[in-house]
């Protein structure tokens, strides 16, 4: 058995931000990861592979409510979900951590404030290479330092969606974007712009992920160890429960055990709850920091919805990630609610149009609608509710019960999307892209699976506190996108990184 003085279970945006954030500290680190380094492979860039035979899908079965079997859309890789990812990096505005009325009820104030967030968001928009523009965006929060890179730059064709957007009186804005894109010295720029980013693995290497950006330059470190093929299976605990002891691990096939001072759970929202819960012993009969029986309650992961709209013209855009429109995110003067963010997703395939096209476009081919298609992708917050949870069935597989909540403010933002497509030319239908995050299975479609361990003040409501330290234990934290209380309606993995430099300074600190 050997021991360190971290283990960071989880090597995406959480854990393996977390573990660069410790890396120079010296202290002697563990990182177990269930999953190998994502191959490097031609296929990485195949919209067949990628899209419609899900290579790099977990074979993992997850069971909703009604006990039916379904194949979620988790990346179990070095990097975690953020090798797929699509880079989309944005603060949560400064209202989303505050109490706040939406169609459907309240959300939950955050503990910890956006204000005390601010500089870890700086930090984590440098580490991550995020590309944007500050003052386009109504809805920006306030921010001590700007984008480290200028934005992405619209391609022609998104060039004239923004130009007719702001000539109808909308205020489209640059999507911060995490690429390593050096547009004035492309000889030397590691990203080539390329066509297959978002929903793709990075051939080249050159996507801010969690890889890339953090857990290689934490190996440079000779006191970091990565375990790869390594799943946590159990932790357990001293006779009194208050710290976690060792660390079972299932390691290519064979049982290990490791121990540490402090250890951290960053599996991602569904796994980290499970791992909690699989982890019940006499002390903690319903699983381990559950004394609130709130692990695995309050899972959260968006309304979104990936659309197509038609342009009259063929649209020749490579990379289409490059714009955001948040005028609706707070409300309109026709609706109080806040609605959410429109912003476009990675050019379609013609593949990824298999099942729909047809239906919704008679008499277009696959690739001509591919052609065509300028994508959308709206999302709106799902509101964090108790019944919404992680639970484990009796062979101990994951079950996920969830009711659509706050679905009126989604189909508000649709049809407002609907009214700016007669100021773009194009075509007047919005046709549904079910394959984008895999969602002909609306719960498979876990990108941005989020609460399960919320933090906060209290331990009758909460599972961590404002360090997402568990309530009940001395050495345990969460360190993913689990500690979220809510998840306004942007892109969630900037604020799980930023997050995690925050716990990082915390455990500096604890273990100086
Ligand atoms: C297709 C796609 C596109 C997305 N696009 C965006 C975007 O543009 N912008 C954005 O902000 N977010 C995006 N997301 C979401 C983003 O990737 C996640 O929010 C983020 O990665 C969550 O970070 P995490 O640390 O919580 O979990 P992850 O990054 O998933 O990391 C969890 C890690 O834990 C490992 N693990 C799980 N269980 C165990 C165990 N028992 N033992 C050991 N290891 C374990 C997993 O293999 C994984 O590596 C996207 C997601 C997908 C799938
Ligand atoms: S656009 Fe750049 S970062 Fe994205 S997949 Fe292509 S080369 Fe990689």
């Amino acid at each position: 058995m050997s021991n360190f003085d971290i283990i960071i279970i989880g090597s995406g945006a959480g854990g393996g931000t977390l573990a660069l954030k410790l890396a120079p500290s010296g202290k002697r680190i563990l990182i177990l990861e269930r999953g190998g380094y994502l191959p490097r492979e031609k296929e990485n860039w195949d919209a067949t592979e990628v899209f419609v035979k899900n290579r790099y899908v977990s074979k993992d079965t997850w069971y909703d409510q009604h006990n039916h079997p379904f194949q979620p859309g988790s990346h179990y890789f070095v990097g975690g979900a953020t090798k797929m990812y699509g880079a989309a990096l944005f603060r949560l505005r400064q209202e989303d951590f505050k109490a706040h009325r939406t169609a459907d009820g309240m959300t939950p104030d955050w503990p910890v404030q956006y204000e005390e967030f601010e500089p870890y968001y700086t930090q984590a928009e440098r580490l991550y290479n995020v590309h944007g523009q500050l003052g386009d965006d109504p809805t920006d929060p306030p921010a001590s330092a700007p984008y480290p890179f200028p934005p992405v730059s619209h391609e022609p064709r998104i060039q004239e969606l923004t130009d007719g957007l702001k000539r109808a009186g909308y205020r489209p804005a640059f999507a911060p974007t995490g690429i390593l894109l050096n547009e004035g010295n492309p000889p030397n720029s590691q990203c080539i712009r390329c066509d297959t980013c978002d929903g793709f693995p990075c051939l080249v290497h050159a996507k801010a992920d969690a890889e890339v950006i953090a857990v290689r330059p934490a190996l440079a470190y000779p006191n970091v160890t990565l375990l790869t093929n390594a799943r946590v299976q159990r932790l357990e605990t001293s006779a009194t429960g208050r710290t976690v002891t060792r660390v079972l691990v299932d390691h290519a096939g064979q049982l290990e055990k490791y121990t540490a001072d402090v250890v951290v759970v960053a599996c991602g929202a569904a796994n980290s709850a499970k791992l909690l819960l699989q982890s019940a012993n006499d002390k903690h009969p319903r699983g381990l920091a559950n004394g609130s029986d709130q692990v695995g309650r309050n899972y959260m992961f968006h309304n979104a919805i990936a659309l197509v709209a038609l342009s009259r013209r063929e649209n020749h855009t490579v990379f289409q990630k490059t714009l955001s429109v948040n005028d609706f995110y707070f409300g309109a003067p026709d609706y109080e609610f806040p609605m959410g963010n429109i912003q476009m997703i990675g050019k379609s395939k013609g593949p990824m149009f298999q099942g729909d096209a047809p239906k919704f476009a008679p008499g277009f081919t696959l690739d001509q609608m591919a052609r065509h298609a300028v994508d959308f992708w709206l999302t709106g917050e799902d509101l964090p509710l108790p019944q919404n949870r992680v639970t484990l069935n009796s062979q101990g597989d994951i079950q996920l019960h969830y009711e659509f909540t706050n679905l009126e403010p989604i189909n508000r933002l649709r049809q407002k999307l609907q009214g700016m497509l007669e100021h773009l030319d194009l075509h007047p239908h919005l046709i549904p892209n079910s394959l984008y995050l895999g969602k002909h299975i609306p719960v498979a479609g876990v990108g941005h699976q989020s609460g399960t361990c919320r933090f906060g003040a209290d331990p009758n409501t909460s599972v961590l506190d404002v360090h997402c330290k568990a309530h009940e234990l001395d050495n345990l934290y969460v360190v993913d996108t689990s500690f979220f209380p809510s998840i306004g309606a942007v892109n969630p993995s900037l604020t799980a990184i930023a997050n995690a430099l925050r716990v990082g300074d915390h455990l500096l600190e604890r273990l100086h």
